[in-house]
């Protein structure tokens, strides 16, 4: 084994590895108590954090945040049990992350993975109390799949399932996300072209 000093790596000209070494930082506002939560959490793996864990430290305090981890824990066992996601992966936070880009793409209309976009949101806390009661209600909708045809609420499978147009294709209803409700075959196939009421209010 070679013994390695720093006049050594001066005259191998390799002082770089020391001095360009990155040390990640992450800034965290709150009360003592949640700062040491926040810390005890992402240092328990020991390995780098996950964007999402980095998130969580910075915006600890975001209501978008806060909301997206509540809805995300409420559906861990589904995760768990449909094998979305693996208990590793739920300890660094990867559901957190899934709910939060559900909730952003659902509202904005469009699929999101950008995460920067998230970055944006709970920085500068854009969405206000309604945007952020919407995002909840229509991510929680998806995530329990359920028919959104008024008065049904039929838990939707695999087997069971379709994506309705709630202002219909016939009628010029676009092939969007935000005209897009889930619903069992039977009411969708019944439904013909009229308006979904209840996905549409
Ligand atoms: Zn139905």
């Amino acid at each position: 084994m070679e013994w390695i000093d720093w006049p050594l790596l001066k005259r191998k000209g390799l002082q770089h590895l020391i001095t360009g070494y990155e040390i990640p930082v992450i800034e965290v506002d709150g009360e003592l108590g949640e700062i040491i939560e926040v810390f005890v959490r992402i240092n328990s793996t020991g390995k780098a954090l996950t964007r999402q864990e980095t998130r969580h430290a910075r915006y600890y305090r975001s209501p978008f945040l806060k909301e997206a981890s509540r809805l995300a824990n409420r559906f861990k066992k589904h995760f768990l049990k449909n094998g979305i996601f693996t208990a590793g992966q739920i300890d660094r936070m990867k559901h957190v992350e899934f709910t939060s880009e559900l909730m952003l793409s659902l509202v904005q209309g469009d699929v999101l993975n950008k995460k920067t976009a998230l970055d944006r949101v709970m920085q500068t806390n854009s969405f206000d109390g309604r945007q952020l009661r919407r995002a909840t209600s229509l991510a929680t909708t998806t995530l329990n799949r359920v028919c959104s045809h008024g008065g049904c609420a039929a838990k939707l499978t695999w087997d069971d399932f379709t994506i309705d147009h709630i202002d219909p294709y016939s009628r010029g209803g676009r092939s969007q996300l935000e005209n897009a409700a889930l619903m069992c075959r039977r009411h969708n196939s019944s439904k013909g072209n009229r308006k979904n009421r209840r996905a549409a209010a």
